[in-house]
């Protein structure tokens, strides 16, 4: 297993927290989820979440400095032995280079991006089937969100390529196909 921080980047709906899920539950890693801490603080009524659904309602991004500082904070938490897989977290270049910095004052790096590759047309019917659980997977936001990732998050990918770190998967297949594609990635 590669030495360092993980990140995993995809379109929506393109599995990418199904498959940091499933890569941090080998024992050291943990799975940190910008959408997952933003939906848990909604659900406790906190400032935070309140403030970050008025976004995500949307389909838009939550402000960088707000998410860099939610990210802050749960890393301070993090035992030096345990490795990170962000899921969804850097969305925007300013969250890369906060990133960037933020894991160097912890003496970490990041040692790879995984980033699930799947085409428009195929997301686009994942994304409809999988409206009915999340409220900001109405077709409308769906694509709102589709349309924030391409401006927003594409020149992410562009950074950590200038960095040699992006490594390309598949994303078409069964949960099991892409897991063994991500497994052989950062063996
Ligand atoms: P996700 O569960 O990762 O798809 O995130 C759901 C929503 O949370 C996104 O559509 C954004 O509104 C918000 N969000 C999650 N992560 C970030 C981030 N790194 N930067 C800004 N907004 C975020």
């Amino acid at each position: 297993m590669v030495h360092g921080e993980l990140i995993l980047m995809g379109p929506p709906g393109s599995g990418k927290g199904t498959q940091a899920r499933r890569l941090a539950s080998r024992p050291g890693w943990l799975h940190l989820s910008t959408g997952d801490l933003f939906r848990e603080n909604l659900r406790n009524g906190t400032s935070l979440g309140k403030l970050a659904e008025q976004h995500m309602s949307k389909g838009e991004y939550v402000p960088d400095d707000i998410t860099v500082e939610m990210v802050r904070e749960r890393m301070r938490q993090v035992a030096p032995s345990v490795h990170v897989v962000f899921d969804g977290f850097p969305r925007t270049v300013p969250q890369a280079e906060a990133l960037d910095a933020l894991l160097a004052e912890h003496g970490r790096r990041v040692a790879r991006v995984i980033l699930i590759d799947v085409q428009r047309e195929e997301l686009v019917a994942r994304l409809a089937k999988r409206a009915e659980g999340r409220s900001d997977d109405s077709p409308a936001v769906a694509r709102k969100r589709f349309d924030v990732y391409q401006e927003q998050t594409r020149p992410v990918i562009e950074h950590y390529d200038r960095q040699g770190l992006v490594c390309r998967i598949d994303g078409i297949g069964t949960i099991d196909d892409v897991q063994e594609r991500i497994a052989a990635a950062v063996s």
